[in-house]
């Protein structure tokens, strides 16, 4: 079979597509036939290489794919052959103190499919059946593929973290990704006022079309000043922050007095300065997020599969294209997700 995969970290010069072995599924494991594959930010980060992440090479990358069952091994007993399902990239270990009260992706043991250990993105997949989810007839394989990991992500955050109520305002940095596509949608679902920022004036008609009350474009105005204008000076309830880097000051500024910044991740810089005394003066709550519990995981995605949350899709690509899905990532092009296919089962 072909697979996508990379011998060194590095640019996006080491990404090939490769004939790889197929792979069996263990006593606990369900192979997959992947009718596609989504990218993440994560991908980018995996192939840079991650500090303290000491991967075997060559790497399969790959957190997210859906497909059709083709084989289970014996202990499965949710999935059978001819089953559509989707992969939800979370692995705890299930016994843990965190685990054990039901916080799944808090686990000490925590890793994530493609990021820790090999991925999805190739013509067949071996994964744990805990790390599936069905997928109902009539949900289109780039829906089901590009959904589970950015749309539990930001339930998570909203939902479960910030716990967002009707009537609160959110502010969405960086609408136009992964996360931001579907914070706008969960935030205008909660019955929030929702803010989004992106970098170009297509990109804000895409955030407003997907649920944002207001657009702002970052790249052409100080977005903390905009929100001040707003708001009257008051600032938000909520901030939606997967940026960090020279967001993070005015993430922190654009906050109401007890307000709370909820972070998934820092693609511009994990290390910005943080004004403490803002955060202690305005009694800021500061919120880390990671993926979520297969509960909320539930929540979310019967919402993708009946249609309440969309998942718009920036660029579909054959899987021997995957460099050319990083630059997108990396160049911030268009606005959702990235979805590759094998090329086997390309038709376009
Ligand atoms: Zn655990």
């Amino acid at each position: 079979m072909h697979a996508v995969q990379f011998a060194d970290h590095g640019d996006r010069g080491v990404i090939e597509y490769a004939e790889r072995p197929e792979p069996s599924a263990g006593r606990d494991e369900v192979l997959v036939d992947v009718k596609a594959g989504a990218l993440n930010h994560l991908d980018v980060w995996t192939r840079r290489g991650l500090p303290g992440i000491d991967l075997e090479l060559p790497h399969v990358p790959g957190s997210d794919a859906a497909g059709v069952v083709e084989s289970v091994g014996e202990g499965v007993t949710r999935f059978e052959p001819g089953d559509r399902v989707a992969v939800s990239a979370g692995v705890s270990c299930g016994d843990c103190e965190f685990c054990r009260h039901g916080e799944q992706s808090q686990c000490v043991d925590y890793y994530i499919i493609g990021e820790h250990v090999p991925g999805v993105h190739a013509e067949y997949a071996a994964v744990p059946e805990d790390n599936l989810v069905a997928v109902p007839e009539g949900v289109d394989w780039a829906t089901a593929a590009a959904a589970p990991l950015v749309f539990q992500t930001a339930w998570r955050m909203l939902m479960a973290r910030a716990d967002v109520r009707a009537g609160e305002s959110v502010l969405v940095l960086g609408a136009s990704g992964g996360v931001g596509h579907a914070a706008v949608q969960i935030a205008d679902f909660a019955g929030a006022e929702v803010v989004a920022t992106a970098s170009t004036a297509e990109k804000l008609d895409y955030a407003r079309e997907v649920g944002a009350d207001h657009a702002i474009n970052y790249a052409e105005t100080d977005f903390a000043a905009q929100i001040d204008d707003l708001t009257d000076g008051r600032g938000v309830d909520v901030v939606v922050d997967h940026v960090g880097g020279e967001t993070w000051d005015d993430s922190l500024k654009s906050l109401a007095k007890g307000g709370r910044l909820v972070t998934c991740g820092a693609t511009a810089g994990s290390r910005p300065e943080t004004n403490v005394n803002r955060v202690f003066w305005n009694q800021l709550s500061i919120l880390g997020s990671t993926m979520a519990t297969p509960g909320e995981v539930d929540d979310v995605l019967s919402k993708v599969w009946d249609g309440t949350f969309e998942v718009r899709v920036r660029g579909r690509l054959p899987m021997s294209e995957t460099s050319r899905a990083h630059e997108l990532l990396e160049d911030r092009e268009g606005f959702g997700k990235v979805v590759v296919v094998p090329d086997s089962e390309f038709d376009e």
